[in-house]
């Protein structure tokens, strides 16, 4: 292992992002912070295999916001985050993808700020990137786009946001990146198709990249709702418009 990693000191919290999915995108500091703790409070995405290598004396609590069903407060993690750093525990709050992307971990870190608590975030690989590249998808190519969105489905309340500038979205940027956009898939396209892109332009689904499980779906944005009826794509699940799909026939390099 790398020499002098910071040590999980008693009484503070690692925010730590598991990458999105195969174990072996976890950094070093997140599998040390892993090895440390002696609390690890995680979200519903992080793998099994993830959570394994947890040290064999660590309580592991499943505490995760998931879309649609019944799930803990926001308020009720923080507050567990912080009883348990005032209790004296070594605390990691661990989450899929990175920790400040689309995951409240901004809210988590802001509510420890304010609590006085010592807090550290280990940044780890978003879906948006990682799992995009695992379905052979880069999220840049010289030849496509020199500008990258992610948006996020949800707003606050888990509408679609209708809040920003979809056309100027739609105008302005190349290759946008949907996170939590699933459920939303057709409103999503409607948007778009109305803030003037391309029918023909290449859009995929990419549901559950870098594990096991992983499945793409390619198509146009006038062909998705279509393509989804006949091949129906599970959660969790990214969109991604633009040409840089139209580079996975020759870079699809990775089979489950
Ligand atoms: N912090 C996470 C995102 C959390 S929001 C990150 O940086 O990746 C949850 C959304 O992330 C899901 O709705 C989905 O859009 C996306 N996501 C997370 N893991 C994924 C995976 N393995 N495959 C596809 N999408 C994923």
């Amino acid at each position: 292992m790398i020499a002098d990693l910071p040590p999980l000191v008693p009484g503070s919290v690692w925010l730590v992002g598991a990458g999105p999915g195969e174990p072996g995108l976890l950094t070093v500091l997140a599998l040390h912070a892993l090895t440390q703790a002696e609390h690890i409070v995680h979200d519903a995405l992080v793998d099994e295999r993830i959570l394994r290598l947890a040290h064999p004396a660590a309580v592991l609590e499943g505490m995760g916001k998931r879309g649609g069903e019944a799930s803990p407060k926001q308020g009720d993690i923080t507050a567990r985050l912080i009883a348990l750093a005032q209790a004296g525990k070594k605390v990691v709050r661990l989450k899929g993808g990175d920790p400040f992307v689309f995951g409240r971990g901004a809210e988590e870190a802001l509510a420890l700020a304010d609590a006085g608590i010592v807090f550290r975030v280990v940044p780890g690989i978003s879906a948006g990137i990682g799992g995009l590249a695992y379905a052979g998808i880069p999220a840049t190519a010289k030849q496509c786009n020199s500008t990258l969105a992610f948006v996020t489905g949800h707003d606050q309340d888990g509408d679609m946001p209708s809040a920003f500038d979809w056309e100027a979205l739609a105008r302005g940027v190349e290759v946008i990146v949907f996170y939590m956009g699933l459920g939303k898939v057709e409103a999503l396209v409607e948007r778009l198709l109305a803030a003037g892109r391309r029918p023909d332009e290449p859009m995929a689904v990419v549901s559950r990249a870098a594990t096991a499980h992983q499945r793409v779906l390619e198509s146009t944005l006038g062909n998705l709702v279509a393509d989804l009826v006949q091949s129906p794509m599970t959660a969790p699940a990214l969109i991604v418009l633009g040409g840089v799909v139209g580079l996975r026939a020759r870079l699809n390099w990775w089979q489950p």
